[in-house]
């Protein structure tokens, strides 16, 4: 025989422990007063065979039970709590007693209990896999709604009986079945059962994800962030739920997370909400770029060697795609090491302004690191010589000799680039990228080769004009062309074949 009645059954039931949250305690308000009347109902009984009816069905005496319905008592009958047998029989599990009370006429749907509900949903609430089986075999109707409003898969959903959930799915239950209130198992889940699961157990059924309640017309994300049920409102995000449909008070779930002051949920239907946001992005991009792509070839310009395979749009004029910064960058100069960007014609006339402060910097603190030193040193270069010098200068602050070292090494390679770079601008007109190119090329040509003669050298004076875009009291103007733009030569066409090739 199995365990002594209904409530070791229910204390003993095997579906694993249930954790703790409100969910299952909202679940456990709902337990019927029955099971609780089962649990209280029952000591140990010393003699089977005088027991009635009721009491054989809830122990599972197979014998007695038989022997009393065969004695006339008629199963269909309820006891003065409104209970049948077959729903005794169900909660318990007894299978054999099912199936011989079926045989003997009871009604399998019969509705009994203070919540109104069949056999089926006790053996839902319970847990009872075999239980469920063997009656929807009998032909017991899994739709039916309860005294609270739930069908058998919104049971199933609230007591976490995941086996009954995928049984009853599989047996054509519909996932989006709606309870009295108009939820689905999804939206019950989010609300009532803190946790991953069973929101991420349905999810796997493929629900739907933007059905709304009849009352407050809430998704299912509405209902998880209502709840501050974060677990459900992850899986929800994860699985797609729209973060834009707006319930019967015109609150999206963000409105909903913002007036709970839930700030883990606010954060992350942000988040959520800027990641699509990029996704759209992303793919307005490619579409744009496929865009470009057909309009490049149908109009003859689609040449591999103007156009960047890597964002597939055609390169402007001096323009080079760099790698690091996977971008293409309009006249680029260089992936510049100190400031860990490219150079090229947004930010060039700010990269010569950072090399001449930086040397200006640099040459402050060393002017001022030998100043401390003649003064707070009682040692010169002169009287005492090199070595008794560089030994005082230690001796006499440590940190100023450090920091005089720093500022050397730093105003070494500013001041070389920043030449470096004044020349390339005015006297050649060309990049650092170009420079490098043409010299390159150069080796390879027997032909006399001069890097001032290229379209882009257009004098001193102008060099200088165009690059930091200004003019000189009239007698300069600059000539503004854009190089994000420039797809071929606005001036000195004829040389645009030397321009091609840099
Ligand atoms: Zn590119
Ligand atoms: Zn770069």
């Amino acid at each position: 025989m199995e365990g002594p009645g209904p409530g070791s059954q229910c204390r003993n039931h095997n579906h694993g422990p249930h954790p703790l949250g409100f969910g299952r305690l909202g679940a456990c308000a709902h337990e019927n007063k029955d099971l609780v009347k089962a649990r209280e109902a029952l000591p140990l009984i010393a003699d089977s065979s005088n027991c009635d009816i009721v009491k054989a069905t809830q122990y599972g005496i197979f014998e007695r039970c038989k022997e009393l319905v065969e004695a006339g008592y008629d199963v269909r009958q309820p006891d003065k709590e409104n209970v049948s047998l077959l729903h005794w029989a169900a909660i318990n599990n007894r299978l054999d007693l099912v199936k011989f009370y079926i045989s003997k006429g009871a009604v399998v749907d019969q509705l009994g209990g203070d919540l109104n509900s069949t056999p089926l949903h006790w053996a839902i609430r319970q847990g009872h896999l075999p239980m469920v089986i063997l009656l929807l075999q009998y032909g017991a109707d899994p739709t039916l709604i309860d005294g609270e409003g739930f069908s058998g898969i919104h049971l199933a959903v609230l007591f976490q009986h995941m086996p009954i959930i995928a049984y009853l799915i599989s047996k054509g239950q519909s996932v989006n079945m709606t309870d009295l209130n108009g939820q689905t198992p999804l939206m019950l889940s989010a609300h009532k059962v803190l946790g991953p699961e069973p929101t991420g157990f349905l999810l796997k059924f493929n629900p739907s994800l933007s059905v709304v309640d009849k009352v407050h017309q809430n998704t299912p994300l509405h209902w998880a962030v209502a709840a501050g049920n974060v677990n459900a409102v992850d899986k929800l995000l994860e699985a797609g739920s729209s973060l834009d449909i707006r319930n019967v008070k015109g609150e999206t779930p963000l409105d909903m997370a913002l007036q709970n002051k839930n700030q883990l949920i606010i954060h992350m239907l942000k988040a959520e909400a800027k990641m699509r946001a990029n996704t759209k992005f992303r793919l307005w991009r490619w579409l744009q770029k496929c865009q470009n792509i057909i309009t490049l070839a149908e109009t003859g310009c689609l040449d591999f060697r103007t156009f960047c395979t890597s964002c597939l749009i055609r390169k402007p004029l001096r323009s080079l795609h760099c790698h690091v910064c996977n971008s293409c960058v309009a006249r680029y100069d260089q992936h510049c090491l100190w400031t860990g960007r490219c150079i090229g014609f947004g930010n060039h006339h700010y990269y010569i302004f950072f090399l001449l402060f930086l040397s200006i910097l640099c040459d402050w603190i060393i002017y001022d690191s030998f100043n401390y030193w003649s003064i707070h040193c009682t040692t010169t270069f002169r009287e005492d010589g090199l070595w008794t010098y560089l030994n005082q200068i230690v001796a006499c602050s440590p940190w100023v000799l450090y920091i005089f070292m720093l500022a050397a090494f730093h105003f070494s390679w500013s001041t070389f680039l920043l030449f470096n770079q004044l020349f390339q601008i005015a006297f050649l007109g060309l990049t650092s990228h170009e420079r490098s190119s043409l010299l390159k090329q150069s080796r390879h040509t027997k032909q006399p080769f001069s890097l001032r003669r290229t379209p882009y050298n257009l004098g001193f004076t102008q060099n200088l004009a165009d690059f930091f875009r200004c003019g000189c009291f009239g007698l300069v103007k600059p000539c503004a062309v854009d190089w994000t733009t420039q797809y071929t030569m606005v001036f000195h066409p004829a040389k645009e074949k030397v321009l091609r090739s840099v």
